[in-house]
């Protein structure tokens, strides 16, 4: 009983884990791209940082507007669920119940045993049951656009920040090598941590996340190297 309390609270803590490490890696990924290729483009220190600070919050709202779209349209989803099934158990009461307990004998109660819980969990709370057990919907897993939004867009905002502090402090001449050095060792930090949260091999993460960090960086570097030779 204790173990699998722990386990579903495990479960909860690495589905929030996972998506603020996603979220910051894509704040170091776009914001280090963005003041690297600026940078190879040789433009202005204040140029450089100003570019990473508007690339920080277009990213940012960017990933709220998109997480509370996709989150809204899921919520909208499940409403719509719910308000059919609160429709079919006031029309087929019967039915209801039936495709209850089927259900639970599905998963390995007796017929006497499942119709009975069924009952009584149609007498507790109808409608709680069937969007628990027919449709999946818990209040762990409800739709939350607004929360889903805000976090996306702080992870986001936390992963630019790194970065864009570092080129703050760096001579200009150096800006490129210790925002690239400094951004991935940041990536390798987060890819061995999700990998770890997520309890799949540390290097493979690490190295996974660290390769495409480096390779959109070496892209945007080299775009904005041949940008600035051509202009
Ligand atoms: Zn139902």
């Amino acid at each position: 009983m204790a173990g699998s309390h722990q386990e579903r609270h495990f479960a909860e803590r690495i589905g929030w884990l996972r998506a603020a490490v996603l979220g910051a890696n894509d704040g170091i990924v776009s914001t280090a791209s963005l003041l690297t290729g600026v940078a190879a483009a040789n433009a202005a220190r204040s140029d450089i940082l100003i570019s990473g600070l508007a690339g920080l919050v277009a990213g940012a709202m960017s990933m709220a507007a998109g997480e509370y779209v996709s989150v809204s349209s899921q919520s909208d989803t499940e409403q719509a669920d719910l308000a059919r099934e609160k429709k079919e158990l006031e029309t087929d009461p019967e039915f209801e119940l039936e495709e209850l307990a089927g259900i639970y004998i599905e998963r390995g109660l007796t017929v006497e045993l499942a119709t009975e819980v069924a009952k009584q969990l149609t007498a507790h709370d109808a409608l709680g049951a069937h969007a628990r057990d027919e449709l999946g919907l818990t209040e762990i897993h409800t739709a939350r656009p607004v929360q889903a939004a805000l976090s996306s867009a702080l992870t986001f905002a936390v992963g630019a920040a790194l970065p864009l502090v570092v080129a703050w402090f760096s001579p200009e001449k150096s800006i490129i090598s210790l925002v690239t050095v400094s951004s991935l060792a940041f990536l390798a930090l987060l890819g061995g941590l999700a990998a770890k949260a997520g309890g799949s091999g540390i290097l493979r993460g690490t190295l996974r996340v660290t390769i495409w960090g480096a390779l959109a960086m070496a892209a945007t570097a080299l775009v904005g190297y041949l940008f600035g030779a051509v202009v």
